[in-house]
């Protein structure tokens, strides 16, 4: 069952009526109470304003921490934390806090915001993964309430629910699971692991300004105004599909979760509660550009077909830097999995023969320079 709920803008009083309404139709909401420990989970991603639409709103957080202090949470049991993209050391931690407006909340309501970057492993009963080392506040928290954005991937096709438990691996970590999963099917497997490990009690989507185009962070912000909640994050990620017009198959993760039993093929629609039509497919809605283009598999004539499997690493889309809006930051070789961008001349360079098209540079760069680019024959 997933509430939906119109929420027209950050302001609005109908984004706490929302909430409260989602936390009133969740089961575990009975067990909170003053000795309750409870981790949020918002997705960061990187040091970014909430008005660029990248980040989960603070007005959201904020709602979500009131709901709890109603229900007796202390808000010093309270706890916000994230590893975004890049190294995860106190000095990031604090700035991406500050800019993203989760520290003025954290310090008006008395929550916690997690600093301290420690981390360790918790076993995993995972198809691909038996133990990942996660950020200290999962391993501490009764309760964890993941709150992600709803947003366009360029690698996954769509983010939300799933692949924000991603952050709860603690920085640079996160390249290592690319190395090791570099094709997208596997990549999917393992986050399926992660997302059973962590295992989250409620899920609060953020689609109040969400994002179309070449998400996470490099898409356009669109205002959907809607804001999701329930207790299965598979469930509101297949929600988030039909509002994208994103078949869930060609979402890696959901694939590997319907695969194990985890997930449906679609949204059932009477699973919806509330505002049913405020998640309705958006007929205009930007796919990311690596999702626009057919598959060479199903584009190619028949007689030739038996190509495919040669020719499609050659017309994958792939990061293409632009070299005129480049500032050389630096930020994109620090987090290729692969090592294959180097600076020269101030420039970034991508060695294309090492990439293995995880995107994490796309995600990372602050000005937009790297672009999602595919063989242009085989576009729509
Ligand atoms: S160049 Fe970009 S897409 Fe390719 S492996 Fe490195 S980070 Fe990933
Ligand atoms: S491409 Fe982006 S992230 Fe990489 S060096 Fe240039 S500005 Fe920085």
């Amino acid at each position: 069952m997933i509430v939906c709920r119109r929420v027209p803008d950050y302001d609005s009083p109908a984004l706490q009526s929302a909430v409260e309404e989602i936390f009133g139709a969740w089961e575990g909401a009975k067990a909170l109470g003053a000795s309750a420990r409870v981790l949020l989970k918002p997705n960061l991603l990187a040091k970014h304003a909430p008005e660029k639409g990248v980040t989960t709103h603070p007005a959201v957080v904020r709602a979500v921490m009131e709901a709890l202090c109603a229900r007796g949470v202390l808000p010093q049991n309270i706890t916000v934390a994230d590893s975004p993209g890049g190294v995860y050391n106190e000095t990031l931690m604090r700035s991406v806090y500050r800019v993203s407006g989760l520290e003025a909340v954290c310090r008006e309501t008395g929550a916690q915001l997690y600093t301290a970057c420690r981390s360790r492993a918790k076993k995993a009963d995972g198809e691909l993964v038996r133990e990942f080392t996660l950020i200290e506040p999962v391993h501490e928290a009764d309760v964890v309430i993941d709150l992600p954005k709803l947003k366009t991937h360029v690698m996954t096709g769509m983010t939300c629910a799933v692949k924000n438990l991603f952050g709860t691996v603690p920085g640079l970590q996160k390249a290592e699971f690319h190395m090791r999963f570099p094709d997208k099917e596997r990549f999917g497997g393992m986050l399926v692991d992660l997302c059973e490990t962590v295992r989250p009690a409620l899920v609060i989507a953020d689609g109040v300004l969400a994002m179309e185009g070449d998400g996470p962070a490099g898409g356009t912000p669109r205002n959907l105004g809607v804001v999701l909640g329930g207790n299965d994050p598979y469930e509101i990620d297949l929600a988030v599909c039909r509002m994208m017009n994103l078949e869930p198959s060609r979402v890696p993760y959901l694939a590997a979760a319907q695969r194990r039993g985890l997930c449906a093929e679609h949204l059932d629609a009477s699973a919806l509660r509330g505002d049913a039509d405020a998640a309705a497919p958006v007929p205009d809605f930007k796919l990311p550009e690596s999702y626009t283009s057919i598959d060479f598999s199903t584009r190619a004539p028949r007689a030739v077909r038996w190509l495919v499997p040669g020719v499609e690493k050659f017309i994958a889309p792939r990061p293409v830097i632009e070299r005129g809006r480049c500032i050389g930051c630096g930020k994109c070789a620090e987090i290729c999995p692969q090592h294959t961008i180097a600076l020269k001349n101030g420039r970034a360079h991508i060695d294309p023969s090492a990439c293995i098209r995880c995107f994490c540079c796309h995600e990372m760069c602050p000005v937009k320079a790297i672009a999602v680019r595919r063989f242009g024959l085989f576009k729509l």
